[in-house]
């Protein structure tokens, strides 16, 4: 693709002039003006190509364009571009049929969204009428989402300007043993602390107000901690108990990025309801959705469900997750994912490690990798301290610039990167991203102690 600067430039100054950009300060952002993408590479229009270690917003599993679902996406608004929710739509129920059937246990029923956050509030709206309790607890280190509950619920600062109207939330701490919150020093022990203190959190928010406990399966941007052996069979155990809706939110942990389907697979643990967007159709046309317990679902059978979206299994969105979905089991993508994870990013992440003072945990799965930079490796202080912003930030600024100058564009949260790429990069594609981390990290050690 040429190069052209001058249409790049119309496209930056049209969108400084008209769009108001997400978790931004207006007047301080610049958007890269981006030209096309294939694959596991974008392209900017200047001649800028980069590897994309960080799928949009961890959610293009399968790449961008693939012709297959491009292909499907195109015939389906040439036979039936939109269609209301109240109606039977071939495509919406096929859609529903595949992700029933990959879902675990008996989730068996599928309730549509445009997204993840709509997905965790009507979760929750499906948990609080089916317990008849309003209360819900969530994990600090987590994220479900920017819409009014959902924001409440995510245990990161973006919450706290919106914190007004939390209507019961109640926040935990999750295991998360490289920053244990329970002075623990190995996982068996972060597991039985986490779980005593779960269920002191609870003795004392009085167990018959308790909605629903929501967990991602493995928390995504909050940092890719794997929960230790035994924990979510332990959470599963005491919701059972006290009659609480076990939540499990998969937007970004579901459809292939663990190396399996669902993440709830790699514990063997079935939630009453399960959250899922992003990798559903690889976010090529806006879709999210809540898998729904047989049980819960009996709730509503006489009963109407008092919740609905206009868009609720748009006919585009549906037709691009059955392509999708076809795609990921022709194409042996979650397969791949683990293969990878395995066999390279593990791997070579981890000999990163080894040899960058700047990092000090490397822990994921699949392609939900995260690298947890520090300051010291003995004392683990993290880079830039939590929440930095502005010059306290500048040693993640830098690392971050140094991988685009390298040709890799890096998930970057507070102090740490992320390698979560497509599910199915190639072997040399996250070979080259690891060169790219490499040369990047070495600008990150520079302001070790
Ligand atoms: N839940 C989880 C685990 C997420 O990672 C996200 C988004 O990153 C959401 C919910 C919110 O999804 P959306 O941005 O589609 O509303």
């Amino acid at each position: 693709v040429e190069p052209d600067p001058q249409a790049g430039a119309a496209v930056k100054a049209a969108d400084r002039a008209h769009v108001f950009h997400s978790w931004s300060a207006q007047g301080l952002i610049d958007p890269l003006a981006v030209a096309g993408a294939e694959g596991s590479y974008f392209w900017d229009y200047d001649g800028n190509r980069y590897l994309d270690f960080t799928s949009g917003l961890v959610y293009t599993n399968i790449g961008y364009q693939h012709p297959k679902v491009v292909a499907a996406i195109q015939e389906q608004a040439g036979k039936l571009a939109t269609f209301a929710p109240a109606f039977a739509v071939d495509v919406r129920s096929e859609a529903a049929r595949l992700i029933a059937e990959r879902t675990p246990g008996d989730l068996n029923k599928i309730f549509f969204t445009n997204g993840g956050a709509e997905a965790v509030e009507n979760a929750v709206r499906m948990a609080r009428l089916h317990t008849g309790r309003t209360k819900l607890l969530s994990a600090y280190r987590s994220y479900h989402g920017a819409t009014s509950t959902a924001i409440n619920l995510t245990g990161d600062p973006r919450r706290w300007a919106s914190d007004t109207a939390s209507a019961g939330v109640v926040h935990f701490w999750a295991p998360f043993l490289y920053r244990s919150p329970f002075y623990a020093t190995t996982e068996a022990e972060e597991c039985a602390r986490a779980l005593q203190h779960l269920e002191d959190t609870i003795a004392f928010e009085g167990p018959q107000t308790i909605a629903a406990i929501i967990l991602e399966s493995v928390p995504g941007t909050a940092g890719i901690m794997i929960p230790p052996p035994g924990y979510l069979a332990g959470v599963r155990e005491i919701c059972d108990r006290y009659g609480i809706v076990l939540i499990l939110d998969e937007v970004m942990a579901g459809f292939g990025r663990t190396g399996r389907w669902f993440a709830a697979e790699h514990f063997d643990v079935v939630p009453d309801l399960l959250t899922f967007a992003k990798g559903v159709n690889s976010g090529y046309v806006p879709l999210g959705g809540v898998a729904i317990s047989e049980e819960i679902a009996a709730t509503f059978d006489k009963r109407p469900y008092p919740g609905g979206l206009t868009y609720s299994g748009h006919p585009l969105a549906c037709a691009a997750a059955v392509a999708t979905i076809h795609v990921m089991e022709d194409e042996k993508v979650v397969e791949h994912a683990a293969h990878i994870g395995e066999t390279v990013l593990g791997p070579g992440l981890r000999e990163l490690a080894e040899r960058h003072p700047s990092v000090g945990e490397v822990r994921g799965l699949g392609v939900f990798w995260a690298l947890d930079l520090v300051r010291n490796k003995e004392t683990r202080e993290p880079l830039v301290p939590y929440n930095a912003a502005g010059e306290a930030n500048a040693p993640m600024a830098a690392f971050a610039a140094e991988a685009k100058k390298n040709g890799l564009w890096p998930f970057v949260n507070m102090n740490r990167t992320h390698a979560v790429p497509a599910c199915n990069i190639s072997e040399a594609e996250a070979k080259e991203g690891l060169a790219a981390l490499d040369a990047a990290l070495t600008v990150a050690d520079r302001h070790t102690v």
